[in-house]
């Protein structure tokens, strides 16, 4: 599989249209969303590469790592919005840390419960909570925009959940 990509690749690069594209967000967005396959950020939203910076984990949680790269993406890149996009039938929501890690412990890993896994018991209070992060984080420029938004896998449409 990994040869297929990079001979996919070759036929992408002797067509490479992207050269000289800024690597500020030209329309001033960031979306922080799920790792999900079914999630395609830029398709749903419209927008085209350099247009917005996409940030991806499990579940589209406010981690650590997602502040630092958006203290750098608002302050050096352009950013001056944020979404923090959530989606249902996520495999964190309506979900316990204690049950995923009983899961990984299941499948062999020894510490599971040394990690902050981040499930979502109650989804809506957990885009809140990340939103608030943003926020209040002093990492943000003050000005910058934050909203929450749920993402529905059956119909692909969007739910604004947390305004401005
Ligand atoms: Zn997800």
């Amino acid at each position: 599989m990994l040869e297929d990509l990079l001979s996919a690749n070759r036929r992408y690069a002797a067509g490479f249209a992207l050269a000289g594209l800024p690597a500020r967000a030209a329309k001033g967005i960031a979306i922080v969303t799920c790792m999900d396959t079914r999630l395609e950020p830029l398709a749903m939203l419209g927008l085209a590469p350099g247009e917005a910076k996409i940030l991806r984990n499990a579940g589209g949680r406010v981690t650590n790592d997602v502040m630092r790269s958006l203290a750098l993406a608002t302050h050096f890149l352009g950013v001056e919005e944020v979404v923090v996009l959530q989606h249902t039938g996520c495999a964190l929501a309506h979900e316990q840390d204690a049950v995923v890690a009983e899961r990984l412990a299941a499948d062999g890993v020894a510490s599971p419960e040394a990690v902050d896994w981040l499930a979502m018991p109650d989804p809506d209070e957990a885009l809140h909570a990340d939103v608030e992060r943003l926020r209040t984080s002093g990492l943000l420029p003050p000005a910058t925009r934050v909203e929450g938004w749920r993402y529905d896998i059956v119909d692909g449409s969007i739910a604004r959940i947390v305004t401005a």
